[in-house]
């Protein structure tokens, strides 16, 4: 399902802790895009986000790598317009482990955001003195990793949270596991889809007004959100019948055999 983005003479390549990094074009043009409307406040904010989603997804990525490399295997980061991908030479066998390489992703982010925060706390790099786009830095940072280290734990296929889902389901319900697991990935990417219409119907004046009276640092749903869980669903949702038609006609194969 997550296939590896083309090779294109525009990517660019380099080694990090000796794992080979490429970044295909389309990673600048889908980020750059996305934070398009920064710049009205000034070029400088537009190339510090990009840098900012660029630190923070490799760095995701790397997390998964070195959990890969623990495990005796290494692999290949690739950046592309969707995320990151961690994409390892050989398959890691043992379901404990899988589940370590999954979850190293977000641990990862979350450490980066412990690091930028404790650094700050250090040394004041970005206080009230500190320049508007160094402030813009570390807000961001801040809030890229953590946001996105928790949308990446939701049991949603196929993000980090949805493959520990699955092997969990694996391990208590066996051969039923895999459906139930797609079904929780399909309950909980439409849950998020009614969640981002309804932050989106409401900030427009359409609700109540609820999403202003949300703690600042529970997420909103946006847009972007809707299109991408509504993605995901439809995603589950076709794996799903696939599971279950080979569910009910898998006797029909070879009826003289029964
Ligand atoms: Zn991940």
């Amino acid at each position: 399902m997550l296939v590896e983005p083309e090779r294109t003479p525009y990517d660019l390549r380099f080694r990090v802790l000796r794992f080979p990094v490429r970044v295909h074009p389309w990673f600048w043009i889908a980020n750059a895009l996305m934070g398009s409307r920064l710049l009205d406040i000034g070029p400088e904010f537009l190339l510090t986000w990009v840098a900012v989603v660029f630190v923070s997804i490799l760095v995701h990525e790397l997390g998964h790598a070195i959990a890969f490399r623990l495990f005796g295997t290494d692999a290949e980061i690739v950046l592309y317009a969707f995320g990151g991908l961690a994409i390892p030479w050989a398959t890691v066998s043992g379901r404990w482990r899988r589940i370590i390489v999954s979850l190293a992703g977000p641990f990862a982010g979350f450490l980066l955001c412990g690091l930028v925060y404790g650094s700050n706390q250090a040394f004041e790099w970005a206080g009230p003195r500190s320049s508007l786009v160094v402030l813009y830095a570390y807000g961001s940072l801040i809030f890229v990793n953590l946001i996105w280290g928790f949308v990446n734990l939701l049991p949603v296929f196929p993000l980090d949270g949805g493959q520990v889902s699955r092997e969990l389901c694996i391990k208590f319900w066996g051969r039923r596991g895999q459906r139930i697991s797609l079904q929780i990935s399909f309950g909980c990417a439409l849950l998020l889809v009614a969640y981002s219409i309804f932050c989106v119907m409401d900030q427009r004046g359409a609700g109540a007004g609820f999403t202003d009276q949300l703690p600042s640092w529970v997420p909103t749903g946006t847009v972007y959100t809707a299109i991408l869980f509504g993605v995901l669903a439809y995603q589950s949702y076709q794996l799903l019948q696939r599971i279950e038609w080979t569910d009910t006609h898998w006797d029909d194969r070879v009826p003289w055999e029964r």
